[in-house]
């Protein structure tokens, strides 16, 4: 019994490599298991910390950092194109990287519910490596009028899935589609939210996550909260537009 069970630790422990890398961690060794029984890795983070970590919150990608809060936006290298040099390129490419890596891993981000609670993630090509998108990116267009746009909304952040396109454009998008008939009347999503003060980006990713009235118009505070505290409100918030 002993060995047997000797034998399912290991084949736990095995799944993960020395040397892997989760996001901003990096897989150390086997340090035991916490009060719940679950194994743990010893993790080096980016920055430095140490963290033990839950081989199924690796595993699962729930844990991409030693906790390290909103790292995604404060720790780039610089953007790789020499074309763009004034400092606001930099700045806003990383940001769209940050907000995108928020929306998919920060549980606490406003909008995780619309994308990582919904399953959609960021190929681990660009989760692991900043610079990948950043390359990416020059490769494919990006300019500084331009915002991430994903041609299937149910599907990941990667190359084969997302576009630059103008906020122009994604607006139009949104506007066009959605028009939605409730008690007799037939508005779009937009005016939708006008008349129940909600936010229109709101309403639109609670449309496309697949919300029906009347919860898809009730103003935030009355939603049932499944599993988080309200955030903080932060200036990530009104980096929304970078879908
Ligand atoms: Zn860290």
């Amino acid at each position: 019994m002993a060995n047997h069970h000797l034998f399912l630790l290991n084949a736990t422990i095995n799944r993960i490599k020395k040397g892997e890398r989760f996001g901003r961690l990096t897989a150390v060794k086997f340090s035991g298991r916490n009060n719940s029984g679950n194994i743990l890795w010893e993790c080096i983070c980016d920055c430095g910390k140490i963290a033990h970590i839950t081989s199924s919150s690796l595993l699962a990608e729930n844990q991409l950092s030693c906790g390290c809060i909103r790292w995604y936006l404060y720790d780039f290298a610089p953007h790789p194109s020499p074309r763009k040099t004034h400092g606001r390129s930099k700045t806003r490419i990383a940001r769209i990287y940050g907000a995108m890596m928020e929306r998919c891993y920060r549980k606490k981000n406003d909008n995780f519910q619309y994308y990582g609670g919904r399953g959609i993630k960021v190929c681990k090509e660009w989760r692991d490596d900043n610079k990948s998108f950043f390359n990416w990116a020059d490769s494919s267009g990006y300019a500084d009028n331009l915002t991430i746009d994903r041609k299937d909304t149910n599907g990941n952040y990667e190359p084969e899935n997302c576009r630059w396109i103008t906020q122009a454009e994604q607006s139009r998008n949104t506007r066009n589609v959605i028009f939605l008939t409730h008690e007799g009347r037939t508005l779009c999503l937009s005016e939708w939210a006008r008349e129940f003060g909600i936010d229109p980006t709101t309403m639109a990713h609670r449309f496309r996550s697949g919300w029906k009235p009347p919860r898809l118009f009730l103003p935030k505070n009355q939603i049932k909260r499944e599993c988080k505290p309200r955030p903080k409100r932060s200036a990530l918030v009104r980096l929304r537009s970078a879908t």
